[in-house]
């Protein structure tokens, strides 16, 4: 495909350009107003079909979202950074998700492709080691910092938008591009599921970048995902004089410890990995005071959807156990959730065999062995799948300056080009009449 590759050159400026505004305006979850206005209006110019906010975003299925006074004061933000008024509304009160659709009009499947758009709570390193700060992007909201890569995911899909639409004539089917917010704690793409945002798509591919895989190598199938329930436990005791009247407090600091000791004392599954993880306790006013409040935040994780929900089941007892030991009341509140992930092979060889064609492409392979994290566009896999349609995950390798969620995260911008090429041939190539 020359003509494609010409074009992939041509859109690399705006690549680069398009990664770098977004990460200078790094957003965090629910709040990337700014990223989701700047998305609408280039996929709008390009003449695709919007759906967003309240539309694709189902309200009561969000999970993690910043209280009330934080979405208003980043959406305030958002519009001083430049968030373009026409688009803002739709998104007011964290429902920063984006589908973008062109329908083809002539027979055939829905091809899905996720990219997610939002940053990490976290400070950029701003100083001369960083290109980022050297080249003037770094990231300008304090607390927000794009150390993931989910910039250049959001630019990719917004790459991929642009050489389709160019391609329109050659297409089939339905194309539809998911821009998903909150990825980061898992907790934006259930309420895009449950919005049925992937009820028509029949063959669907989520991406990343990196994770310590090299340049030139192209997993096609990565599926060493862990399923995960991220949640918060608020423990309500009663305080009282710590000296004069201790018998009349009910203690929720040690309830809230009770619990930690119990939770890492699960019993691991016979049937595969599992984690638990209580990574903040947070309790307590006053040195002479009974305890009345305590938080924590826990995960737990499993390398199949039965084992984590087994874990996150015996987590709920040791809780309301721990709870109970110390007359405490506890109110458990969901904060993210992603399943474990399965292939579609016939769909995974597909995309290989794709992905081995695109100059630059050295190894185009299924799948690596890797460290195990979770990713909640499972929960979107998972759903394509259960009506019969295929899925799968590509992770786009690139050289980084520093790991993942690290202050000094930056990437080789040139495996942005990659992802474009390798995504839009996945659909130019569709056998369209007999499916893959
Ligand atoms: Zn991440
Ligand atoms: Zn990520």
């Amino acid at each position: 495909m020359p003509l494609l590759a010409e074009q992939i050159k041509t859109l690399t400026p705006q690549l680069i350009e398009w990664r770098r505004d977004l990460h200078l305006y790094a957003e965090s979850g629910w709040v990337e107003f700014r990223t989701a206005t700047r998305v609408a209006e280039a996929l709008h110019n390009m003449g695709y079909q919007l759906a967003m906010g309240r539309d694709v975003v189902d309200a009561e299925s969000r999970m993690g979202l910043p209280d009330s006074a934080t979405l208003a004061k980043e959406y305030e933000r958002a519009r001083q950074q430049g968030a373009i008024e026409k688009w803002l509304p739709a998104f007011e009160g964290g429902f920063t998700g984006i589908v973008a659709t062109l329908d083809t009009g002539r027979p055939g499947p829905t091809l899905g492709f996720r990219v997610d758009m939002d940053a990490l709570d976290l400070n950029e390193q701003l100083d001369g080691s960083h290109r980022p700060f050297r080249e003037g992007f770094a990231s300008c909201n304090a607390g927000m910092m794009h150390a993931c890569g989910h910039d250049a995911h959001t630019a990719i899909g917004l790459g991929v938008a642009q050489i389709l639409k160019a391609h329109e004539s050659e297409l089939h089917g339905v194309i539809k591009l998911i821009f998903q917010p909150a990825e980061e704690g898992t907790r934006g793409a259930r309420a895009m599921v449950a919005a049925g945002a992937l009820d028509d798509v029949d063959y669907f591919t989520a991406i990343h970048i990196g994770v310590g895989v090299p340049t030139g190598t192209v997993i096609c199938g990565s599926d060493n995902f862990m399923a995960t329930t991220k949640f918060d436990v608020h423990f309500t005791g009663v305080a009282a004089h710590a000296g004069g009247k201790p018998e009349e407090g009910r203690n929720a600091l040690l309830a809230a410890a009770q619990a930690a000791i119990g939770l890492h004392s699960i019993a691991p599954h016979s049937a595969g990995a599992s984690r638990v993880n209580v990574g903040v306790m947070q309790a307590g006013t006053g040195r002479n005071v009974v305890p009345s409040g305590a938080l924590l935040k826990v995960e737990t994780r499993g390398e199949s959807e039965a084992i984590n929900s087994y874990v996150f089941e015996r987590a709920q007892q040791v809780i309301a156990g721990a709870a109970a030991m110390y007359g405490a009341e506890v109110d458990i509140r969901l904060m993210g959730a992603a399943t474990s992930s399965s292939l579609s092979p016939a769909w995974v060889d597909y995309l290989r065999q794709q992905a081995s064609q695109v100059p630059g492409v050295q190894h185009a392979i299924d799948r690596i062995a890797a460290p195990a994290g979770s990713e909640d566009a499972t929960l979107m896999m998972a759903r394509v799948q259960e009506r019969q349609g295929q899925a799968s995950y590509m992770v786009f390798g690139t050289e980084l300056s520093a790991g993942h969620h690290n202050e000094k995260f930056d990437f080789d911008e040139q495996v942005m080009a990659l992802a474009v090429e390798t995504l839009a041939r996945v659909a130019l190539a569709f056998p369209w009449q007999r499916g893959v």
